[in-house]
């Protein structure tokens, strides 16, 4: 029986339940990764490229690196650019496969693919879904999903700490060969792509030296190797909670945020990792505490928007919140995007979003909240311009955290941050803007 992978934001060899799951009937493996036009095309709000200028080549490196690991164990990647309930049938027809793999998705969009894929599939070929993207697996939660608490406390005491966190799967040694015949097509370079997909190649950007990233390129190997430099060789899991809140430097939080948001790291090899750090020094430590609970509000925006379907990216409230008033104005806007709102400390956060694609969670948090409570602008808007930015975009997480901070999420208090006190508290001595404070280092 010949199989189909259709590889989407599960771009990795470990902890894969996917490719864990391949049947050693499975005669031959074609997986294939498509550059859907919709998924890298332009967002509704701001029509600029979904996948934007930092976020592409990170791909790129993603994929050419998953095309090593899939040719040292025997297999390749085809790669298309196309619509994939017209690409995957075809391909179905033409290898005779029965099954197609995809890993399952929370947000509505990527779900939509799914359904297409399914709706165009003939009647000799399958969909097989995996749960490979979340910490915790859905059918350990004992709840249903419509049962999800809209609160994320009631979420960790009542749901999460009841179920447990299944350990990672191993790295195949070898996978089943490509169909007999098939030349795959080669990853595309970013020109070529962006061509393809009619949008503007984005200009090559060199590394910003004051970049808060690790100097490491996209995919599965580099993620294992910032995975092992932070957990086992400097120890960072244990400072982690005095940490977190900082500006500046690679070493504050863990960055692996841009590694999960392709999938290229999985949160189950974090948690493992944090486990044998608690091991090691005998005891649970608070940072590592932290980190847990990081991972979970991770798994919670998933859920959410599994659960709330469209109404997660939508303006009115989750619990019948009424949403702020607009005070629509695209100067505004635009001078916050380019870091020019006249708030040193919001401008700094978004000259680094522009600058690097990063910025630290307490960055965004008051970057957000600046946008919609003191510019008065359309939180939607500023949700697009972050998913064109970061390189680390997550649907879920980016689109929930927006909804949560505009006070349409699922908290009906008031969650306005206060943006001065916040700099003085987080930026004492100004450093952090100091170093944001030009557009070039
Ligand atoms: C307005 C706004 C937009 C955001 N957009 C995204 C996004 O597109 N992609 C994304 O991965 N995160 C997003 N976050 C969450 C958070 O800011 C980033 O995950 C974090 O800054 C990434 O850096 P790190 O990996 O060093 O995080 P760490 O502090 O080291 O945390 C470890 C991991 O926990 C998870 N995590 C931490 N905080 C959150 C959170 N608030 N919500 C969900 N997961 C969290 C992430 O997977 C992160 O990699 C957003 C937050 C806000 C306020």
């Amino acid at each position: 029986m010949n199989t189909i992978y259709w590889l989407r934001n599960d771009l990795r060899l470990h902890d894969n339940a996917a490719l864990a799951a391949l049947a050693p009937t499975a005669a031959a493996l074609l997986p294939v990764y498509c550059f859907d036009p919709i998924a890298f095309g332009l967002d509704p709000y701001l029509e600029l490229a979904k996948v934007g200028p930092h976020r592409l080549p990170f791909l790129l490196e993603t994929l050419a690196d998953l095309q090593r690991g899939y040719a040292a164990l025997g297999s390749g990647i085809h790669f298309v650019v196309g619509k994939p309930e017209e690409v995957l049938p075809a391909l179905a027809q033409q290898v005779g496969a029965a099954e197609i793999l995809v890993s399952n998705e929370a947000t509505t969009e990527e779900e939509d693919a799914v359904n297409a894929v399914a709706d165009a599939l003939g009647p000799n070929t399958k969909l097989r879904e995996f749960d490979n993207l979340t910490l915790l697996h859905p059918s350990d939660l004992r709840i249903a999903l419509r049962d999800l608490p809209l609160s994320f406390s009631k979420f960790r005491f009542d749901v999460a700490d009841k179920a447990q966190v299944r350990p990672p799967l191993p790295v195949p040694t070898r996978l089943p060969a490509l169909p007999a015949g098939f030349a795959p097509a080669p990853l595309p370079d970013a020109a070529t792509l962006c061509a393809a997909l009619g949008l503007p190649a984005p200009a090559p950007r060199p590394r910003d030296r004051r970049s808060a990233l690790p100097a490491l390129p996209g995919g599965e190997t580099a993620a294992l190797a910032r995975l092992h430099d932070y957990a086992v060789e400097r120890h960072l899991i244990g400072r982690y909670d005095d940490t977190r809140n900082q500006l500046l430097g690679e070493a504050f939080s863990t960055k692996f945020s841009p590694w999960l948001a392709n999938g290229s790291l999985s949160a189950r090899q974090i948690w493992a990792a944090i486990d044998e750090y608690d091991a090691a020094h005998g005891a649970r430590s608070k940072g590592a505490m932290q980190l847990r609970l990081e991972l979970l509000w991770r798994d919670y925006f998933r859920l959410l928007a599994a659960r709330t379907g469209p109404a997660f990216f939508q303006w009115r409230g989750l619990r019948g919140q009424t949403p702020k008033p607009l005070n629509s104005n695209q100067k505004k806007f635009d001078a916050w995007t380019q870091g020019r709102t006249g708030n040193a400390f919001v401008d700094a956060n978004m000259r680094e979003l522009l600058a690097t694609g990063f910025m630290s969670n307490r960055g965004r948090q008051n970057a957000a909240s600046y946008l919609i409570h003191d510019l008065g602008q359309d939180w939607r808007h500023g949700a697009a311009w972050f998913e064109h930015q970061l390189v680390d975009h997550d649907p879920a997480s980016n689109w929930g955290n927006w909804k949560y901070i505009a006070g349409t999420g699922t908290d009906v208090r008031d969650t306005a941050f206060d943006v001065p006190q916040q700099a003085k508290r987080y930026d004492p001595q100004g450093r952090y803007v100091r170093t944001w404070g030009s557009a070039k280092p």
